[in-house]
Parts: C-alpha cells; sequence; structure tokens
C-alpha cells in the first residue's frame, strides 16, 4: 500500500466526518495527517514497523499510528468503513466537485438526499439551489459546471455509451469508402468489460490504399468525426481524440497482413497477453503487435488472424471476454475452454416492467417486441407494493394484473407471457406479497430496492431469509450495484450461493447497462456451486429489450455455458427448471403453449 492510497484513506475518513458533524479537532487531525503523508519521501507501510520513528513525524500521535497501523494492515480503516454504513459511498464523488465543501455535502445530503453527483447536478439544473442560504445563483453555475468536469475526469463509461460511440464512429470511417477495410473495437469493450476506460478502434487499410499519403487522408477523414471534442494525437498510424462526453478514443491504422498480432495486442488482458508472450518467448518465438515471430531473426510466423496465433502457441482460440488470465490459458492448451452461451441460445426474458408499474409499455407492446427479437416467452415482473415510487402493485391491483396477463398470453401474440412479479424483498427479508398472490405468479423475482446499508450480517441473514422462502424462485439484480453511482450490497456471497443452490433459486444475470449484475467473478461462481443462472434485461421500455445481448456477453465472462442458464430452456422446461413453488406444479395457462 502506498502513501497516496493511505492520504486518500485518511483524507476521506477525514471529509465523512466532517459531514457527519464531528468536532474540527476531530477531522482536521485526519487532514493534517493526509497532507503530510502524501508529501513524504519515506513509505508509511515501511514505517509502522518502526511506531518510535513514526511518532517523531509532525502531528502524528500515538491514536494516528494505531490508524495507520491498521490501515497498512488491513488495507481499510474501520471509522472510514462505519462513517460509509450512514452514508451512500458515492458521497465521495460529491465531495470532489469544485465548489462544494463538506458542509454544503452535508447540507444537501440532510435536505434533499442529495448523495450523487448526478443528484447535485439534478438540484443545480432545476434551479432548486440558487434561493438556499450559502449557495445562489453564481454558485449554481459553478457546480454545474463541477459536475461536467467530474463526469468527464472519472474516465468510466458503460458499456452501451462506449458501444454506440464505437459504432457512430465506424459509420463514418465507412464513409471513406475502400481506403478502410475493417474497423474492430478492441480493448476492453470487445472483452466485454461492463465498464470502459478508453476506446481502442482498430481500422485496416484496404487494398491498393496503403501509402502514407493515403493512410494521411484516411486519417484526416477520421478526425472529421463530428463528436470529436478535442484531438490529442495525430500520428503516422494513429489518431487519438476524446468526444463530448469525455471518454477518448484512439484508431490505429493497420495493414491487413498484421491485424491478428494488433487485435490480440489491442484487446489484452494486459495479465493474459503477458502470459501468452511468456508462452511464446519458452517455445522460441516473440509476440508484439506486429507478429507472433522467431526469436531468431524475427520472422513471423502467424500475424494475420488472431485464430493462426493461437493455433501457432499450441492452444484452443480463446474468446475475448475469458481473456484475463483466470485460467484460459491452462484450459485453452487442454482444450477444455467452455463452449460459452450466445445470444441466439436465449429463449426468454424473465424481468420486465409494464405500464402497471414503472414500463413505459403495456403488455401487448412488450410481447410483440420481445417476439421479434425472437423470444418464445417472456414474464411480465412488475413491482410489489413496497417499491411507491415505482407506483408497485398491492395485492388487489396483482391479482387483477395476473388476469390480465394470461388473458394477453391466450390472445394469440405469438409468445407466451407469463405472469410474474419483482418482488420485494422487506428489510428482515419477508417477500412483500401474501402467499396467495405469491402462489399465483408464475414467476417471483425477488429483489432488494431499500435498506441498501445493512451490515454484513444482518444483510445475508436478509437475503437468506428471502431464498428460504418457499415462493422465492430468482433473486433480482442480486448485489444491487449501479455501475459508477452505487456500490453493491454488502453480504457472505458464499453462504447466499450455498443456499441458492441447496433450494433451487436461481441468480439473476441482469443485462441493463448499468446494473450488470452478478458480476463475472460470482457467475463463475455459481456455475462451480450447481446455482441456476437466469439472464433477464429488467427492462422499462419495449426498446430495452435488446439489452440482453449485454447479459450474455457478462455471462460468457462468467464462463457460462447454455446448459448453466435455465432460459435456453423451451418455455414448458423452463418452468420445470424453477423452483417448484409449495402447493403443486407450477400453474399454467389453460390453453397456450409456447409457439413460435
Ligand atoms: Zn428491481
Amino acid at each position: 500500500m502506498d502513501n497516496k492510497q493511505i492520504a486518500r484513506i485518511l483524507r476521506e475518513t477525514a471529509h465523512l466526518l466532517e459531514i457527519d458533524g464531528a468536532i474540527i479537532g476531530r477531522y482536521r487531525s485526519y487532514e493534517k495527517a493526509a497532507e503530510l503523508i502524501d508529501g513524504l519521501p519515506e513509505s508509511i507501510e515501511q514505517l509502522v514497523k518502526e511506531p518510535e520513528k513514526l511518532e517523531e513525524l509532525p502531528g502524528i500521535g500515538e491514536r494516528m499510528v494505531e490508524h495507520l497501523t491498521e490501515i497498512v494492515n488491513t488495507g481499510d480503516y474501520s471509522l472510514r468503513r462505519k462513517l460509509l454504513k450512514k452514508y451512500p459511498a458515492t458521497i465521495l464523488d460529491v465531495l470532489q466537485l469544485q465548489s462544494l465543501g463538506p458542509k454544503k455535502v452535508a447540507f444537501l445530503w440532510k435536505n434533499f438526499k442529495a448523495a450523487t453527483v448526478a443528484d447535485v447536478e439534478k438540484l443545480a439544473k432545476d434551479g432548486k439551489l440558487r434561493d438556499l442560504a450559502g449557495f445562489g445563483e453564481k454558485s449554481e453555475q459553478n457546480i454545474l459546471k463541477a459536475t461536467e468536469v467530474f463526469k468527464k475526469s472519472t474516465g468510466r463509461f458503460l458499456i452501451n455509451v462506449a458501444e454506440s460511440a464505437a459504432l457512430a464512429i465506424t459509420e463514418h470511417i465507412k464513409k471513406a469508402g475502400k481506403a478502410a477495410e475493417s474497423v474492430t473495437p478492441a480493448g476492453s469493450l470487445r472483452r466485454g468489460k461492463e465498464t470502459v476506460g478508453d476506446l481502442d478502434l482498430l481500422v485496416t487499410l484496404g487494398d491498393g490504399h496503403t501509402s502514407q499519403k493515403q493512410v494521411d487522408a484516411l486519417a484526416k477523414h477520421i478526425l472529421e468525426f463530428p463528436g470529436i471534442d478535442q484531438t490529442l494525437a495525430h500520428g503516422e498510424n494513429k489518431v487519438s481524440f476524446t468526444l463530448e462526453n469525455g471518454l477518448q478514443v484512439d484508431v490505429r491504422l493497420l495493414e491487413k497482413e498484421s491485424f491478428g498480432a494488433a487485435l490480440l495486442y489491442f484487446t489484452g488482458s494486459k495479465e493474459h497477453n503477458v502470459s501468452l508472450r511468456g508462452r511464446a518467448n519458452d517455445m522460441g518465438l516473440t509476440l508484439n503487435e506486429y507478429a507472433l515471430a522467431t526469436l531468431k531473426g524475427e520472422k513471423p510466423v502467424a500475424r494475420r488472424t488472431e485464430e493462426e496465433i493461437y493455433a501457432k502457441l499450441k492452444m484452443d482460440y480463446v474468446p475475448p471476454e475469458l481473456r484475463e488470465n483466470t485460467g484460459e490459458i491452462a484450459a485453452a492448451e487442454a482444450h477444455k475452454l467452455p463452449k460459452l452461451v450466445e445470444l441466439g441460445d436465449i429463449k426468454g426474458d424473465l424481468q420486465m416492467h409494464s405500464t402497471a408499474s414503472d414500463g413505459k409499455n403495456t403488455i401487448e407492446e412488450m410481447a410483440e417486441a420481445a417476439r421479434k427479437l425472437g423470444h418464445e416467452y417472456i414474464a411480465i415482473t412488475d413491482h410489489s407494493k413496497a417499491v411507491t415510487v415505482a407506483n408497485g402493485l398491492d395485492e388487489k391491483r396483482m391479482a387483477a394484473h395476473i388476469k390480465k396477463i394470461h388473458a394477453a398470453s391466450d390472445s394469440g401474440l405469438g409468445i407466451r407471457v407469463l405472469a410474474g412479479g419483482e418482488v420485494d424483498i422487506l428489510k428482515d427479508g419477508a417477500l412483500d406479497y401474501s402467499d396467495e398472490i405469491l402462489a399465483q405468479l408464475d414467476v417471483v423475482v425477488c429483489s432488494i430496492h431499500s435498506y441498501f446499508n445493512l451490515d454484513r450480517s444482518e444483510m445475508t441473514d436478509r437475503m437468506l431469509a428471502a431464498i428460504e422462502n418457499p415462493y422465492a424462485q430468482i433473486i433480482g439484480h442480486p448485489t444491487g450495484r449501479l455501475l459508477l453511482r452505487r456500490d453493491p450490497l454488502d453480504y457472505d456471497m458464499e453462504k447466499v450461493l450455498q443456499a441458492c443452490a441447496k433450494y433451487g433459486v436461481a441468480m439473476e444475470c441482469n443485462s441493463f447497462p448499468d446494473r450488470l449484475d452478478l458480476k463475472d467473478v460470482y457467475l463463475r461462481m455459481c456455475k462451480e456451486r450447481g446455482v441456476k443462472v437466469v439472464i433477464s434485461t429488467d427492462s422499462h421500455s419495449a426498446a430495452n429489450l435488446a439489452f440482453i445481448r449485454y447479459g450474455v456477453t457478462m455471462a460468457r465472462r462468467g464462463w457460462l455455458e447454455r446448459k448453466d442458464i435455465i432460459n435456453t430452456l423451451p418455455g414448458e422446461q423452463f418452468l420445470t427448471a424453477l423452483r417448484a413453488k409449495p402447493g403443486a406444479t407450477h400453474k399454467k395457462p389453460a390453453t397456450q403453449s409456447a409457439k413460435k
């Protein structure tokens, strides 16, 4: 742990204490220690081994030595963690906004429950701050500037944002006609990581368009892309620029001959590539962005496609989603890579909302859009009553809604529509509907939408209680994280997965781009423990249904195969694979079976 990290923990603790209303002396001591450590040439990690020396530093007392020892030994600090139970972690982002000190942040939290940069931005945009003491119109403007800067500088982007940028730029490049033969995204977007740092695009030059003059002309064309905010670099074979949302884009112009080597190199991950290079060296070869070549004489042996390169390295082709150096190299060598699930394997979508709660489209519109995507069945899963902000349905409304869904399903929509519910897991782990309603639902998805900050043991018990409820079938967006906005729930994943395996409860792989929950590591744990997985979109409009592809990408990153995911099964088999609820086999609508 380096001094910078230690200083950051101390500074965040100071800020959180200030928000919490601690006396000035208390938080100042953390701030001072942070300032000192930031500029200190000696390593604190070393110094904690000799506490006497540490205590000689100005402003570092006995207590601070204890705190520093704890930070070095555990990688975190208990007081900071405790404060983060009281306040959302995103409040640390708000604190980073220029022009908003801890006092104002505390004020906004107390009065508006503003806990994210987006919350603060909305308050300023709506003109809610100008009349407040200590703010005013000028400060409102400054806050808006600060939120812009923040958004540009945080440097991670959701997968759908990066993907649509890649598509728009690709379309623009293709206007250059035969000069560019292909455009391929590499980097973390190609590996399907849930967020993307910067965007790498590889362009292969068309036949007869490879002279430097032609390459320059193509580069010039690329830099005319209308979404460019700032051009960062214009080299012989590369242009870099930022877009208006702050996303950095690097476009490389390559000859076809070395495309495979470049694609492999720029797709990464770094760790995967380091392993591949080691393997190449052991075989008397060298691997770089231009070719796999002989160590002596650097004679290329493979470079045109990734497949050729892997083959020369005596490995099976490794799909990009697996290239994280977490066992894929050994598996590829032993011909034991999983046959990853594909988009076309998915036969249904088991979480979506209609106008009955907070969705934008009717049951029929959702069904029609899903049918067009090729699904054989869907479940409409509107919110239960606890989620009042999303117009959740009480028992009476839900009972009527179930009848309506079954009627719609039987009306010849060309797709089977199941009556589901996204039922809240209450604070104590109870489900938000009577057993009578739960028994009537074809699909019970159980999710947490409140009390996100319970401590670990309480949260674990809450999850276990929900899973043990005999009506629970699927856990929706299991960790509750919102990418770039909200941290995951803190619970014992191992215990929760054991319980899911024991009771046959499925974990949802949520395809919504700001959730993508579960993450790859947890999906892999599901597979290893025999926990069923469902891939759903959590759509709030018909257009969202296409997000299913991101869920499939996450599942691939989790090494999942078709057999690991129950909504790859046809309708009847899917319902059989769901946990059986008390009181009988699942109730089927009388007439309909899944028909194309
Ligand atoms: Zn939900």
